[in-house]
């Protein structure tokens, strides 16, 4: 054999790189299932589905083209990790060459370089042409700068890719961002018209694959009844169809807001065929300019979908390789409690939690703001390990794959990096929580208490969190506005605070 080609499951680009050169008489494609991809974090049921079911059509549209392919499906082998079944796989075959994109995950391309030289093959990495942007890029970008920010990398790109722009210079409407405009609440008779969401009848391959993952995995969490996200690259455009007719134009205004049994509003659904690699984001991003320019949708809403795609999800890349592998082991704040038993099963009297959590069950699904000022919030405040809340992440959405995860959970939302990612720690009391959603309104506690029976356990805890951590932030200019606050409680209600604070995080 001439060369053997890794396709890895999130990367199912049927224009890939690794389709240029074939010689369909000495090479042959390589693709497989193993066990440990949905057990090394105890992933939910809807996640691993999607995975097989887009792998699986994708290995057939291989096959219809008459390619050669080698799959590994599960329950047919017995190997539990890729490098495992690789490791066989070159035994048998000897290959030249191994050739692969270059993988998302660090773990995954550790194991692949190690497994290659254990068998003296040469490992050829292809460039990734799913992003804008490429790691070495993002590296000499941030060069020697002291502090990085999202705005600076997504102008810069905004510029490469002449993405809404006036000239070559200048964006377009004579600002760069809109973010500002992205942050209403709804108003007290909350969202209206919000458009159903895509469904698709499972055919033949997503059918087997719901019961092989019923019957391999019975105890993860999550349901799986059906398998509604796109697992084909029409499936996933149609979602995108979907969200630039019906939900674009109201997605810039409340891109933050929540409201209770609403658990897609009017976001776009894409990412998990975004991190698949059924959907390219210079596609998806040229789409939603092409609404502004020819159907009249706002500015403010479509950059600050854009902003989503070309900045933060370009930025987390880059961050993601320029700091793995230590991110994985930060913990800046010393956070040390085990992950609350409730963020598996969602039942806690904190209706938000309750909320989020039951959505993220029922569809693998949660929008950012749930993520990161719910789920997210309550970890920080509550002081939870991040190797754990880190894996929780992982498991639990559609989209998860560690290179947007883990700096998204352990950068952005724990801050257990000191500010790689964020310039603050994103903190707040359930004051905010009840100014973008309605969820305060059906809770047992009140979001303006911080002590006494009906203290909201995100107002106590935040205030704790600050007196606790005060040192951490001192030096923070973007901390003084809360700190300040802070020094105004006197030592009675700090010491009330703190002994509530105690009996919260004895209760999980
Ligand atoms: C703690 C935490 C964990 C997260 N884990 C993941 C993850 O595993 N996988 C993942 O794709 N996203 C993750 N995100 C980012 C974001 O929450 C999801 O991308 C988004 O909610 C997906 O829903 P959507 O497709 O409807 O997005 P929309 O709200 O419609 O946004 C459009 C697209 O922008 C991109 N995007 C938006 N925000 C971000 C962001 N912060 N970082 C990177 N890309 C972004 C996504 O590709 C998304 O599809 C996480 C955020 C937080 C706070
Ligand atoms: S009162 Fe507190 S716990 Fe209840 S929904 Fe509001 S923020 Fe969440």
């Amino acid at each position: 054999m001439r060369r053997l080609y890794l396709i890895l499951g999130d990367q199912l680009d049927r224009d890939s790189l690794i389709f240029k050169d074939v010689d369909i008489e000495n090479d042959c494609f390589w693709m497989a299932e193993v066990e440990n991809e949905a057990t090394h974090v105890w992933s939910h049921k809807q996640r691993i589905a999607l995975f097989l079911s887009a792998m699986r059509h994708f290995a057939k549209e291989l096959q219809d083209r008459r390619l050669p392919v080698h799959y590994l499906a599960l329950g047919e082998h017995s190997f539990s990790s890729l490098a495992d079944a690789l490791s066989d796989t070159l035994s048998k075959q000897q290959p030249e060459e191994v050739w692969c994109v270059r993988p998302g995950d660090f773990r995954v391309f550790e194991s692949l370089v190690k497994v290659t030289k254990k068998h003296n093959v040469t490992f050829k990495q292809l460039h990734d042409q799913h992003f804008l942007s490429t790691p070495a890029e993002f590296k000499q970008w941030a060069g020697e700068k002291k502090q990085l920010r999202l705005e600076y990398w997504y102008r810069t790109l905004r510029k490469k890719h002449q993405i809404l722009m006036e000239d070559e210079k200048s964006p377009v409407g004579g600002q760069w961002n809109y973010d500002q405009s992205n942050r209403k609440a709804f108003k007290k008779d909350g969202p209206q018209d919000i458009p159903a969401t895509f469904s698709w009848t499972a055919d033949k391959i997503t059918k087997e694959v719901i019961t092989l993952v019923n019957e391999t995995y019975p105890t993860h969490p999550g349901e799986l009844n059906e398998l509604h996200w796109p697992v084909t690259p029409v499936q996933a455009e149609q979602a995108l169809g979907r969200f630039l007719d019906e939900c674009l134009n109201n997605f810039g205004d409340h891109q933050d807001a929540m409201w209770s049994d609403e658990p897609f509003l009017n976001h776009s659904l894409i990412s998990s065929s975004l991190n698949l690699k059924l959907l390219h984001p210079l596609t998806v991003i040229q789409q939603a300019e092409h609404y502004h320019w020819e159907k009249g949708a706002p500015l403010a809403a479509v950059e600050g979908f854009v902003r989503q795609i070309l900045g933060w999800r370009e930025y987390v890349r880059g961050l993601y390789w320029l700091h793995m592998p230590e991110w994985k082991n930060m913990n800046a704040l010393g956070a040390d409690r085990d992950l609350p038993a409730f963020y598996w099963t969602g039942e806690t009297e904190m209706n938000c939690l309750s909320q989020t959590i039951q959505q993220t069950l029922k569809y693998g699904y949660a929008h950012h703001i749930q993520r990161l000022m719910v789920t997210g919030l309550f970890s920080l405040l509550y002081g939870v390990k991040p190797k754990q809340i880190h894996e929780w992440y992982l498991a639990v959405y559609v989209d998860a794959v560690e290179w947007v995860e883990l700096p998204n959970t352990l950068g952005m939302s724990q801050y257990t990096d000191n500010g790689i990612m964020a310039s603050k720690p994103y903190v707040a009391s359930g004051s905010y929580i009840n100014k973008m959603s309605n969820y305060c309104k059906h809770c047992r506690f009140k979001p303006s208490e911080a002590t006494g029976e009906d203290a909201c356990p995100f107002t106590t805890l935040f205030w704790d969190f600050l007196d606790s951590h005060q040192d951490n932030f001192q030096k923070n200019p973007r901390m003084a506005f809360m700190l300040k606050n802070l020094q105004r409680k006197d030592e009675n209600e700090l010491t009330a605070i703190r002994s509530q604070a105690r009996e919260i995080r004895q209760l999980f």
